[in-house]
């Protein structure tokens, strides 16, 4: 079997490490790496080459390898290039791209969206929603740190005293509880909101406080996830929200429905409370964004507030996000090929099943087949 490497076009990461390649071509597996996949994550050519992975272009790659690896989806005609037959693995937000996902159905593509993974306890070795968001997390708040004209920790000094800043976080997802924990870390006072009152304890153990809104929709048997909220919800969390969101020096949010639009939770009016000078970072910027200002992929001034619109900061520490994206991929592969090296799909393994988006010339996600 040859298994591709591609590099990522718009993305310092790279979705195979020479380390973890070489877990696979001792399996007898073939492998090929695209031309500098790995190099802007300090993974050059020839560390792939002493791991016995050989250097291919794009184009060869796309055109005969059995199994693929990326992190974006590819081009609607970059897929045409794939053969029939061929197993794509990545992170494809199928829920937003099912023309595309229909597109490589026809081309009997199989297609695994790591995104799509069940967040069950035995799949957390796999979770790359997890180990990315835990990274943007932390990066969130370190960039915020450094944009902020303010410190985050308290000082006494003998030219004066420095409050600590004030950050508020809206949504303790993953990213939103790594960003309470760093910011925590650097000295900053944290409030934070979310719709799932389960993560209250969590919230307070880390050392901030919950931003209590009564009434929110059950999310139950939303997998852990949150669920859209009724409109006197949202109106009672903007009016909870507006006295943190004015005093906050830095704001992060990471609110996110699966297959949904982000929620819009700080408005106008909200954001020009803020006193010039505060930073705002917008996690969800991808799916529209928490904050009405917000531009994905932008940073942007508003009265004085910088707005950062990012919903891809895995990507600024490519080592490290590298390293756990690959490990996650790794540790999937291992449950769809064999120790002889080849490919064996079990749909009876609710991992395989809930990340399977096309098999067999059809959409067989039941997720994205009623999302249509
Ligand atoms: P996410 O990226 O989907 O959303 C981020 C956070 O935003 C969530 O906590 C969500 O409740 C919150 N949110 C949504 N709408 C909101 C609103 N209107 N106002 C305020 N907050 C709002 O979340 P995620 O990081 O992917 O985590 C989702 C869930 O999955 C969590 O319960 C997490 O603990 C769980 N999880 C479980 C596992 C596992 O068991 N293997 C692994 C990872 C995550």
């Amino acid at each position: 079997m040859i298994l591709g490497i591609l590099n990522e076009t718009n993305d310092k990461r790279v979705s195979l490490l020479p380390e973890q390649a070489e877990v696979l071509t001792k399996q007898q597996i073939t492998v090929w790496t695209e031309v500098a996949a790995g190099t802007q994550a300090f993974a050059d050519d020839d560390s792939y080459a002493t791991k016995n992975a050989l250097l291919k272009a794009r184009t060869e790659i796309l055109q005969q390898a059995d199994l693929i690896l990326t992190i974006h989806p590819l081009s609607s005609e970059e897929s045409m290039l794939l053969k029939s037959g061929a197993i794509l693995v990545g992170v494809f937000q199928p829920l937003f791209h099912v023309a595309l996902m229909k597109q490589l159905a026809s081309k009997m593509i199989t297609v695994f969206s790591l995104d799509m993974i069940p967040r069950t306890t035995r799949a957390q070795s796999m979770d790359v929603l997890s180990s990315q968001a835990n990274i943007a997390g932390y990066r969130a708040v370190l960039l915020a740190a450094t944009l902020s004209p303010r410190y985050f920790p308290m000082f006494m000094t003998a030219a004066g005293s420095i409050p600590p800043a004030k950050v508020l976080i809206i949504g303790a997802g993953v990213a939103g509880l790594q960003a309470i924990a760093t910011a925590r870390r650097l000295g900053a006072v944290v409030e934070v909101s979310d719709t799932r009152p389960a993560v209250k304890e969590e919230v307070m153990s880390l050392g901030a406080k919950f931003i209590e809104v009564e009434g929110a929709a059950d999310a139950s048997k939303a997998g852990g996830y949150a669920v859209e909220q009724s409109e006197e919800y949202k109106q009672r969390q903007q009016e909870r929200l507006a006295a943190s969101v004015a005093k906050s020096d830095i704001i992060i949010t990471t609110a996110q429905i699966p297959g949904k639009k982000a929620p819009l939770l700080i408005n106008e009016t909200m954001l020009n409370s803020m006193r010039p000078g505060s930073v705002v970072i917008d996690l969800a910027a991808a799916t529209g964004g928490n904050v009405f200002a917000t531009q994905n992929n932008t940073t942007i001034m508003h009265n004085g507030i910088t707005i950062m619109g990012n919903s891809n900061l895995a990507a600024d520490m490519p080592w490290d996000a590298s390293k756990l994206y690959g490990k996650n991929v790794l540790n999937f592969l291992q449950l769809i090929i064999n120790k002889e090296g080849n490919v064996t799909l079990n749909f009876e393994d609710d991992i395989v099943k809930g990340c399977c988006i096309t098999h067999g010339g059809n959409i067989v996600n039941e997720r994205v087949l009623n999302s249509e």
